[in-house]
């Protein structure tokens, strides 16, 4: 089974989930399928290097489920691993950015010694819906003085258009709805 046949087959749709109107597309079969698992995994760390262009130093996953795709592509591409995460989370020195949600603000965070300027980050995270907190990271990352090189995700929800918030030519997805 290839990479597309497992993310068509083992992400389920949840109706009406968390709110009503929303479909919330659910990775965990996609997780628990030792083949799926590999495959996506695989399928991030390559994706990644290719947009990148050079080696990557360092990968950032998101608060949650970037925590579960980002750490083994960070293995896969010789590279350290940093959790952005929700504020009040870390407990060293922070840098933080404000991002709009559908409803009210966010504050995502990364510890302000993580990344060395000018090291080269890839950030992964498992959905992109309006692009929100991955330009907030993005720019956590400049503020930490390095360049986000590429952002990768599992599944892009086109409608939204979240894509149009970040550069095109540093984006990847393994699927798009
Ligand atoms: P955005 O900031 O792009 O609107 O939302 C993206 C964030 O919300 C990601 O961190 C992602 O984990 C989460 N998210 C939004 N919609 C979905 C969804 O349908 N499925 C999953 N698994 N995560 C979602």
């Amino acid at each position: 089974r290839d990479l597309d046949e497992a993310l068509e087959s083992l992400v389920r749709s949840i109706p009406d989930w968390p709110s009503p109107g929303v479909t919330f597309r659910d990775v965990t079969p996609l997780l628990a399928d030792p083949e799926g698992l590999r495959l996506t995994v695989e399928g991030l760390a390559s994706l990644g290097r290719e947009i990148a262009g050079s080696d990557i130093d360092k990968v950032v996953g998101i608060e949650a489920r970037g925590f579960i795709f980002g750490t083994p592509v960070a293995v896969a591409l010789g590279a350290g691993f940093v959790p952005a995460r929700k504020a009040g989370k870390l407990p060293a020195e922070t840098f933080g950015v404000d991002y709009d949600l559908e409803y009210g603000s966010a504050t995502i965070e990364i510890h302000r010694d993580a990344i060395e300027p000018g090291d080269r980050v890839l950030v992964v995270d498992d959905v992109l819906a309006t692009g929100g907190t991955l330009a907030a990271v993005d720019e956590l990352i400049e503020r930490a003085g390095a360049k986000s090189a590429a952002n990768v995700v599992v599944l892009e929800i086109g409608a939204l258009g979240g894509r149009a918030r970040l550069d095109p030519d540093r984006f990847g997805t393994l699927r798009t709805y």
